[in-house]
């Protein structure tokens, strides 16, 4: 069967892949430990069920605007203004299926043949993708643990030339959990600053997520030539515990926000409408329930964070946000594919290679789980290691 050629440019996600085996093993019976799964393992807060039941109940089952009700793209705005000190007016705001279709709407509607898309090393596994997707060429600039696997104003610098079009940063990180500090995003922006043509697209979809004191300030509010380039990324999957009701949403200029809205409009249509009442909900309810989620992801991130580390030929530095570790495991001369996957035949415990997100070195562990797979995988983790070496 002949394909269309963009199939073969792009790689299936692998994330989605090695969750799918760990949850098949386990359907079977199997005592998986799973650290692959990139979702809070709690339920949706109760109050936002509650909205969307309601909703159900009051008829809001038929299609609306293809760019999201009124209601929730005024309080996406509030929330951005309120969190962010960024200022959209609800025009310029498009929800959509999820913090994933919102860059990939993007992607579509900014990249013409051949833009390059700055993208720091590692990376989330889809934005390379969605640049191939839409003809661009993802252009990767490698970091390092000495760097706290952040890009550097300098390598940012030498990365920009006369095709560069976009500029993605993800912070706090999937898959390192490592957050910019505010001092990192001004020196992001100054360079930023000097090169009118590049865009940037901040994926802000862990910013409530945050450990230590970590403070989350977004490229878009650092100056006011900033703002005008800068488009926000995010969605209620992560803070809210909301991964399957594919909400998220873009905030951009309006003429952005019109093309992404005419791609929306002959490809998905609006967002499930009565899933978009549970987004009401979740912004302009009590934020507790993210608070308590943050505060079990802080305990668990300290318990694997001391287990890994005592892994011999295991390096992680301790992330400041997000819920994912993301060692080094370069002294055990062992790529992260094979790692994985004789890890999971051996110890029945599933994690990511880091090849997934553009790092061969090292490996994503997730814990968005419970204390107890913690303690149990990592301790399987290190018989592994042990027969290794
Ligand atoms: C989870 C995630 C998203 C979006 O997920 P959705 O479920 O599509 O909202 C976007 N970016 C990063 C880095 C993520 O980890």
């Amino acid at each position: 069967m002949q394909l269309a050629d963009r199939v073969s440019q792009v790689t299936p996600s692998l994330t989605l892949s090695i969750t799918a085996k760990a949850l098949a093993l386990k359907a079977k019976g199997v005592d998986v430990c799973s650290f692959s799964a990139g979702e809070p393992d709690f339920p949706s807060p109760a109050h936002v069920v509650a909205a969307a039941k309601q909703a159900l109940d009051d008829g809001k089952t038929k299609y609306g605007p293809a760019a999201g009700i009124p209601k929730l793209r005024q309080a996406i705005a509030n929330k951005l203004a309120a969190d962010n000190q960024l200022n959209f007016a609800p025009e310029q705001i498009i929800v959509t299926n999820g913090g994933k279709h919102s860059l990939y709407n993007l992607m579509m509607a900014m990249i013409n043949p051949g833009d390059e898309v700055i993208i720091p090393v590692p990376y989330w596994v889809s934005y390379p993708e969605m640049v191939k997707l839409a003809s661009g060429v993802p252009k990767l600039v490698y970091t390092d643990e000495t760097s706290g696997y952040k890009i550097t104003p300098e390598q940012l610098e030498a990365a920009i030339g006369d095709r560069t079009r976009l500029f993605v940063l993800n912070s706090p990180s999937n898959p390192t959990g490592m957050v910019y500090t505010p001092d990192e995003i001004r020196g992001l922006a100054a360079v930023l600053e000097r090169h009118e043509q590049v865009w940037i697209v901040s994926d802000e979809i862990y910013e409530k997520i945050l450990y230590d004191g970590a403070k989350h300030l977004s490229l878009g509010a650092v100056s006011p030539a900033m703002h005008d380039r800068t488009i926000i990324s995010s969605g209620f999957a992560k803070a809210y515990s909301m991964t399957g009701w594919r909400l998220g949403y873009l905030a951009a200029p309006k003429e952005l926000i019109k093309a992404t809205t005419t791609i929306q409009g002959h490809s998905t249509s609006n967002v499930c409408t009565f899933a978009q009442y549970g987004g009401v909900a979740a912004l302009t309810g009590s934020q507790d329930c993210v608070e308590e989620m943050r505060q079990a992801f802080a305990q668990r991130r300290e318990v694997m964070f001391k287990l890994l580390n005592a892994i011999p030929g295991f390096n992680c530095p301790k992330p400041d946000g997000a819920f994912y570790m993301f060692p080094s495991i370069k002294e055990l001369g062992i790529d992260s594919l094979k790692f994985s996957q004789q890890l999971l035949e051996a110890e029945n415990v599933a994690l990511i290679p880091g090849i997934a997100f553009g790092m061969d070195s090292n490996l994503r562990l997730s814990y968005a789980t419970d204390l107890a797979t913690i303690e149990k995988g990592c301790d399987r983790i290190l018989k592994f290691v042990k027969q290794l070496t």
